[in-house]
């Protein structure tokens, strides 16, 4: 495989910040791969409501400066994560000890047992002091959190992108915030939640009826982006069942699957270890089941040609 559509030296843009309704915010970070996810927040009449944080102290102090010259003095009361990933909950403690952090029970969890251990994969990246500040209020299905009158529901979606994905779905705007669950221009990446679990998701979010939708990483998007990544997950599918009917394994699978009009999303390589993921679920292992990102990581350097995936964060 070539490295032709991993990102090159260049700075990747700054964030930006939309206002995509009313006093509701998205943090969009460019360009949308690993490590660089979008964050969010609503503005209330005394207090605001965030949504995640981000992967370094830079860029989680950056997203607290644009809250402030959004919202002025007022605090963040609330912080919900979507799920544990570092590059949504690493900057956690930037808001605390003000803030009620909120996430699903397992997200709490993992964000304890993961710790800082994502950095690891990227030493070069200018990590700062990190300290951890899981979650502290949890819930296992669906939590409604108010901002002033506007009811933002928490909802469970996973095992999906991982075991503990909520999103963030406030019916009287049509407005979801989606996580990872959604990815748009980018490749989607199961392997710490469920291949199947996440088709589910897809389709408990259609059912919502947003009409704009805060993907985790990547532009704010339309819901035709659900069909899209649904897409994705359908040919991952299928190429694993045919893989492994055939006993190929996920590196080799991967490195001969064409990937059509999916090679254009940034992180192809992903495409190996959703493959390890849909194997696991092929050989009747419950979803969700642990494949810790050490085991597969080696392969998605592999199939890009010996490269570590480059995080820009
Ligand atoms: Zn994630």
């Amino acid at each position: 495989m070539t490295t032709a559509h991993l990102p090159d030296d260049a700075e990747v843009p700054p964030p930006r910040v939309e206002e995509v309704s009313e006093g509701i915010f998205a943090y969009i970070q460019p360009n949308g791969g690993w490590g660089l996810n979008n964050a969010g927040f609503i503005v209330g009449r005394e207090a605001v409501t965030a949504i995640d944080t981000c992967f370094t102290v830079k860029r989680s102090r950056a997203f607290a400066e644009a809250v402030r010259t959004a919202a002025g003095a007022r605090p963040v009361q609330t912080l919900v994560n979507t799920h544990h990933h570092g590059d949504h909950t690493h900057g956690n403690f930037v808001f605390a000890p003000g803030a009620t952090i909120i996430g699903h029970e397992r997200c709490r969890q993992e964000a304890i047992a993961t710790g800082l251990g994502t950095t690891a994969f990227w030493p070069q990246v200018d990590w700062g002091e990190i300290r951890l500040a899981p979650p502290f209020v949890t819930f296992a299905e669906r939590l409604n959190v108010y901002a002033d009158d506007l009811r933002v529901e928490l909802i469970y979606v996973g095992p999906a992108h991982t075991t503990n994905d909520i999103v963030a779905w406030v019916p009287e705007r049509k407005l979801l915030f989606a996580g990872d669950v959604i990815f748009n221009g980018g490749t989607p990446f199961v392997v710490m939640g469920s291949l199947a679990g996440s088709l589910a998701a897809l389709e408990t979010l259609r059912g919502l009826g947003a009409e704009r939708i805060v993907p985790g990483h990547g532009p704010v998007c339309a819901p035709a982006v659900i069909d899209d990544v649904a897409a994705y997950l359908r040919f991952v599918r299928d190429v694993a069942g045919k893989g492994f009917a055939a006993g190929a394994g996920p590196l080799e699978l991967a490195l001969e699957t064409d990937l059509g009009r999916f090679g254009e999303w940034l992180d192809r390589e992903r495409l190996v270890a959703n493959l390890h993921r849909a194997y696991s679920e092929l050989r009747g292992e419950p979803q969700g089941t642990a494949l810790p990102l050490a085991g597969v990581m080696p392969d998605m350097v592999a199939y890009n040609g010996g490269q570590m995936p480059r995080c820009l964060a």
